[in-house]
């Protein structure tokens, strides 16, 4: 994924390659002043106490537009189907905050991923006068065939990557996004522990859990495990559920209609998991069409797919994943596709 920015919080290697939190939840803000069509954005507030309530940031995308200048009523926007997806819940995992900002701005149109590969190429490259841009420089990637062309471009030679960008020759990005959100509302936390990122940019780089110490996927009620020690990597609190971020975000999947998705993106695997993660079974009734759906996903993966407690050879107790299947939304649809 590319992901890069100038981020003066972060410690190297990372201020090269990744956006800070407080860079990461500005852009959503602008994002959604620039898009108000597509997106809604309510900022996190992390205070318990009186008089501010936790809050997660929650970025919402949809269209009311149906096509052809044609706009839908607020109920029939709100019966879409929906996709939710969490990022950054751990905090070391800096780079899927990023990848939920790439997200964003392919969803509202503004995808400028050339702009990320100058740069990298700016930084990576020891040799700038071969590169062909300059940092900062700024070419629109329009269509799914000139993305191929820069990923594909950067991985060969980031010394001597020429990008040959032809005009488009299929669909738009912007349009493929634009027909997407007249279809489906994605519902996106972007970081969903503000205040851990913000500790490893602080140089806290390993940290995994929440500043109370807790790993908040191993905080769901779903084989959640007792007495564990506190220092553990692994410790899932002191009861199902104990931490706001783990309530907020079962309470804003319960609030929801018609969620046909849940997806947690985490970084240091190259793996795409399906319920169950507590146990080496793969979960009954999923729909008919996961493993083709993960085939096809591996296309551009080529990495470990499968139930998350057989296909990673290590099981995880308490996992939203697995609670997001068994209890939260399964019985409002038996299409859910939840995917870790
Ligand atoms: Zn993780």
């Amino acid at each position: 994924m590319l992901c890069a920015g100038v981020a003066a919080g972060l410690p190297e290697p990372f201020a090269s390659l990744y956006s800070d939190t407080d860079t990461v939840l500005s852009e959503f803000q602008s994002l959604a002043q620039h898009h108000p069509d597509l997106l809604q954005w309510t900022p996190p507030d992390e205070s318990t106490t009186p008089p501010s309530a936790f809050q997660l940031g929650v970025a919402t995308f949809s269209s009311r537009s149906t096509g052809g200048g044609v706009s839908t009523s607020q109920s029939e926007v709100d019966a879409r189907p929906k996709l939710v997806l969490v990022f950054s819940e751990h905090a070391r995992e800096v780079i899927t905050a990023d990848t939920a900002l790439w997200l964003a701005r392919v969803l509202v149109g503004a995808f400028h991923v050339l702009q990320y590969v100058a740069y990298l190429l700016h930084v990576l490259n020891p040799h700038p006068d071969v590169c062909v841009w300059s940092a900062g420089e700024t070419l629109d990637v329009e269509s799914w065939s000139q993305m191929r062309a820069a990923v594909s471009a950067m991985q060969a030679s980031l010394a001597t990557a020429t990008l040959n960008v032809t005009a488009p020759s299929d669909g738009k990005l912007s349009d493929w996004a634009r027909q997407l959100l007249q279809r489906v509302t994605i519902v996106m936390i972007p970081v969903e522990v503000p205040s851990s990122r913000r500790a490893v940019e602080a140089g806290n780089t390993c940290l995994r859990k929440t500043l109370t110490g807790v790993d908040l996927n191993r905080n769901w009620p779903v084989a959640w495990r007792a007495g564990g020690d506190r220092n553990a990597e692994e410790y899932g609190g002191p009861a199902p559920m104990s931490e706001p971020q783990s309530r907020a975000l079962r309470d804003l999947v319960r609030g929801l209609r018609n969620v046909l998705g849940y997806v947690q993106v985490h970084s240091g695997e190259w793996a795409m998991y399906v319920p169950w993660d507590h146990t080496k079974a793969e979960a009954l009734g999923l729909p008919a069409d996961t493993h083709a759906l993960l085939n096809l996903l591996n296309g551009q993966c080529q990495c470990t797919r499968g139930a998350g407690g057989s296909a990673s050879n290590y099981l995880a107790f308490g996992t939203s994943m697995d609670y997001m299947w068994h209890g939260a939304l399964r019985e409002e649809s038996h299409s859910l596709l939840v995917v870790c």
